[in-house]
């Protein structure tokens, strides 16, 4: 039986803790403390550390982490993680034999020039997204293209309908008052925002969410909707002339929302 427990940090971040009853995978620690302190909770040992990208939210905890547990640090091959062992890119495969979790590398770039997901079809479809989809948003393009994080939000879209998408920080809110202005007669949309506004009132976490939601509700994956283009013309005061010009104004938008 595998479980996946959001472990929280900072103001909003998500360490992910995919664990069975011994042994644990941690993936994005940006600090050590808590990853520490759920690991003795619940005995656990750490088995390997999984890296998205080389922000020190996501990797500030591995010299730490390494002190007390001697493990793989799996990370993006094009970008300086500390302690990484294992360099990644698309299509390599992360065998975590005490978990019994296979994961595939997809190269996501946009947030990070190196940025990579990790997606796993057993037990069940997941992915570990860091900071390029978030539930009704997109992380910032801080050194890749808008085309570069477009055509990675696509890749992500091709998975299976059902893969749930773990995200790396609790932004649903924001995002949704973002989105609401975009697509503002999206029903699935105003659906979510008393979901998302319930679960965060009795601080549960939105996350994960699951690609299909995305589809319906995320204004960055409905770049082809009529609806999205027709709002972010008006905005934008500019002609648009396909999707991905549509992403890139949106982009600017939500920039300055
Ligand atoms: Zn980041």
């Amino acid at each position: 039986m595998l479980n996946i427990y959001p472990i929280h940090a900072f103001k909003d971040n998500y360490i992910w803790m995919i664990h069975n009853q011994n042994y644990a995978v941690i993936v994005d620690p940006g600090i050590a403390t808590p990853v520490i302190e759920y690991l003795e909770l619940k005995k656990l040992h750490l088995s390997a550390i999984l890296i998205t990208h080389h922000h020190n939210d996501h990797t500030g905890g591995n010299k730490a982490l390494l002190k007390s547990f001697d493990v793989p640090v799996y990370g993006p091959r094009n970008e300086f993680i500390p302690s990484m062992t294992h360099p990644l890119n698309e299509g390599d495969h992360v065998n975590l034999k005490e978990i019994s979790l296979n994961l595939t590398v997809l190269d996501t770039p946009g947030h990070t020039q190196g940025h990579i997901a990790y997606f796993a079809s057993n037990p069940m479809n997941m992915v570990f997204c860091g900071d390029t989809l978030f539930s009704c948003g997109c992380g910032r393009i801080f050194e890749g293209s808008p085309q570069q994080m477009y055509q990675s939000l696509q890749k992500l879209s091709q998975l299976p309908d059902d893969t749930l998408i773990y995200c790396t920080h609790e932004y649903t809110l924001d995002n949704i008052r973002f989105a609401r202005t975009v697509d503002p007669k999206n029903s699935k949309l105003a659906e979510l925002e008393i979901a998302a506004r319930k679960l965060r009132n009795e601080n549960i976490p939105t996350i994960p969410t699951t690609l299909m939601l995305e589809k319906a509700v995320n204004p960055f994956l409905r770049c082809d909707q009529q609806a999205v283009i027709d709002h972010v013309k008006n905005h934008s005061k500019q002609v648009l002339t396909g999707p991905l010009n549509t992403f890139t104004a949106l982009r600017e938008w939500k920039n300055n929302f």
